[in-house]
């Protein structure tokens, strides 16, 4: 994830000026959409280096309010809240105004890095601006001529030295790189998953697991997948237990389900191809989603299927009918107790879980964007059209997307509904949960 930098302030003093100089030409460019303004933009930029995110909150003050103030508040607040850094211009030739002042002490309490930027300093005209700027409590404020280039380097070199370390973002990904990846096997009693989990360990090579004899509590075990990478099948105890009571059963399915799901990345949300999809798959399938895992189908017992086609569709069809976010998830045909098909199924497991790491870049996202508002405008809310201005991706694992625009927030489903939709097929997200928020900016 990139970090964020935000420029606000007041109205001309330079922010989008400053935001072109910052982001040269990379600029993601806006179409005059209907429900998009003009003047909505983000970018990625390189400065010294590091690769941000670029936010310009010019013209986002158009919002309610009354006062400038409030107008810069509302128009800046869901930005700001984003943020890694944000730039607060001020027009040091105008000098520091009241509108100034109490925008920076509403900046202050946000908790948010905040880099003092005197703009229009050219020719060095507007020193006694800048000095009157340090009574903001915004630190050493900054001097630039974003019009005419000046001081641009130096600030480039004072937001990289905001930013935070780049270090630890690198290292956390190789830490990511380098730790199993983890799935858990689901499903109702008798779909076959101790069959499952016992065909994997008997074909993959374990790297850690349990002693023969002490399976019975063994909780997780690691292994090899074919790439030589490793795969921890967690929460195994519940499935090598054979379950003494009947009645034991109905509630272990559900209720281990959910023990198992929020340890995993990835959950093999293993079908009986025999009997068809019940009510209890869909209740777990409903539980993978609600915990924003990555989910692969294993459709179990293929070998005892007489009608392959039809089996696959009816199940595949109450599925995607039950669960919007179900939509092209990974199917792999199976038979755990023959061993056909498995040798597939961690691959599957693997491209699911990159699907579920995907960050989309910006400038991607912003481009879908553009084309998903011009498609099908947003609608009318209440005799007014919702204005949606940008979209950025909040996160990964699951996919996690933001929508900020006036009265956002009171997007109907089915629109946002459109959007996921549109994010899954355009970014390639099948069989992943998508979370889409959408956020006023007043
Ligand atoms: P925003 O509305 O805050 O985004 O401000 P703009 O970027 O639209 O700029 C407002 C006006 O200030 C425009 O006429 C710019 O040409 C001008 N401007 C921007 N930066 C500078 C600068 O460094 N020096 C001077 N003299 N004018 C500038
Ligand atoms: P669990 O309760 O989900 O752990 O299910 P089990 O692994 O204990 O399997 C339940 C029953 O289904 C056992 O009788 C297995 O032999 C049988 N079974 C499991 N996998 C398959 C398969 O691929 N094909 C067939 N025909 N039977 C299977």
């Amino acid at each position: 994830m990139l970090p964020v930098v935000v420029i606000a302030g007041r109205p001309n003093v330079g922010k989008s000026t400053l935001f072109n100089r910052l982001a040269g030409r990379r600029i993601a460019l806006v179409a005059d959409t209907p429900g998009v303004t003009r003047d909505r933009k983000q970018a990625e930029a390189k400065l010294r280096g590091r690769d941000v995110t670029l936010i310009d909150t010019a013209g986002l003050e158009e919002a309610a309010p009354e006062t400038l103030a409030g107008r810069m508040r509302a128009g800046s607040a869901s930005a700001v809240e984003q943020a890694d850094l944000v730039l607060f211009v001020i027009d040091a030739r105008a000098g520091v105004t009241p509108a100034d002042a109490h925008f920076a002490q509403w900046l202050r309490r946000q908790g948010k890095p905040v880099l003092l930027v005197a703009n229009k300093a050219e020719g060095r005209v507007a020193n006694s601006a800048i000095l009157d700027s340090y009574a903001l409590g915004l630190g050493d404020p900054v001097g630039v001529s974003a019009e005419h280039g000046e001081g641009v380097a130096d600030l480039m070199a004072e937001i990289a030295d905001r930013l935070p370390p780049e270090e630890e973002a690198a290292e956390a990904d190789d830490e990511e790189a380098d730790r199993p990846l983890k799935m858990a096997i689901v499903g109702r009693p008798n779909a076959g998953k101790s069959t499952l989990l016992n065909r994997l360990l008997g074909e993959e090579r374990m790297i850690t697991g349990p002693e023969p004899g002490l399976t019975r509590d063994a909780v997780s075990v690691t292994l090899t997948d074919a790439q030589g990478r490793a795969v921890e099948i967690v929460d195994t105890a519940g499935l090598r237990r054979r379950a003494r009571v009947e009645e034991a059963l109905e509630k272990m399915s559900v209720g281990s389900a959910i023990h198992a799901l929020k340890m995993a990345e990835v959950v093999v949300l293993t079908l009986d191809a025999v009997q068809g999809i019940q009510d209890q798959d869909l209740q777990i399938a409903r539980l993978v989603e609600r915990e924003g895992r990555a989910c692969v189908v294993a459709l179990n017992k293929w070998d005892a299927v007489a009608d392959r086609n039809a089996t696959r569709k009816a199940i595949m069809e109450r599925l995607e009918d039950s669960l919007a976010q179900m939509k092209g998830i990974p199917v792999v045909t199976l038979s755990a107790l023959t061993g056909a098909g498995v040798d597939r199924l961690l691959p599957a497991v693997r491209a699911a879980h990159e699907v579920w790491n995907t960050r989309v870049p910006t400038g991607e996202l912003n481009r879908w964007f553009e084309h998903a508002l011009e498609a099908h405008q947003p609608p009318l809310v209440n005799g007014r059209r919702l204005k949606l201005r940008y979209v950025t991706q909040a996160k990964a694992r699951p996919p996690t997307f933001v929508v900020f625009g006036t009265r956002a927030e009171q997007t109907p489903e089915d629109y946002t509904r459109y959007l996921v939709n549109g994010l899954r097929g355009t970014f390639k997200l099948p069989g992943t949960p998508i979370r889409l928020q959408l956020r006023g900016t007043k």
